[in-house]
């Protein structure tokens, strides 16, 4: 039986891709092509349409009600450079590390500070973008949730001028602006 082709593989460039029994996949995958759409991300079925746009774009439009461990999100699925479908998280959520406070959330970049992506469930971790006029980098907070303290940052301003500080997570997982210990 004929089975209608998606789109063409963007992987071997040669193939077209057809419905399997288990996922789309590339029509020659004798030849050796393993490129593949699984049917299911994040326990969200894909529609054909999905697929006509990832093979066409690159990506899709956002889709919604992937179902993660925290409940119900929005993303959109990529193709990366290895043509393996990535799930990409709204903007909303561009994780920087693991949150040091409840230990089961992300850290997330919003737009005035970090925090952690389980707030609805009580989490209070947060971490402000700037603290005492210095606005802090990507770099230093995930230097904050990897090793517990950032390395020293220069140029904080307080009452008394300049200053230089590290910041580190202190006992109860709340950030701490330390600026005695080098
Ligand atoms: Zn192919
Ligand atoms: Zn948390």
């Amino acid at each position: 039986m004929p089975v209608t082709a998606l789109g063409a593989c963007p992987k071997c460039k040669l193939g077209r891709v057809v419905p399997g029994n288990f996922a789309w996949n590339c029509n020659r995958w004798k030849e050796g092509c393993d490129f593949k759409i699984r049917p299911i991300y994040a326990k969200k079925s894909l529609s054909e349409s999905h697929v006509k746009q990832l093979l066409k774009k690159g990506q899709t439009r956002t889709i919604k009600d992937f179902q993660g461990k925290h409940g119900f999100f929005d993303a959109t699925l990529r193709l990366n450079e290895e043509y393996k479908v990535e799930l990409v998280f709204e903007e909303r959520s561009t994780v920087i590390g693991p949150c040091p406070q409840c230990e089961e959330g992300h850290v997330v970049k919003q737009v005035r500070s970090y925090n952690c992506d389980r707030y609805n469930e009580g989490c209070e971790f947060k971490v402000w973008k700037t603290i005492a006029k210095k606005h802090l980098k990507d770099t230093h907070i995930k230097a904050l949730l990897k090793q517990g303290k950032t390395p020293l940052i220069k140029g904080f301003r307080g009452k008394y001028g300049k200053f230089d500080a590290v910041l580190r997570i202190g006992d109860q997982g709340e950030v701490v602006l330390d600026s005695s210990s080098k």
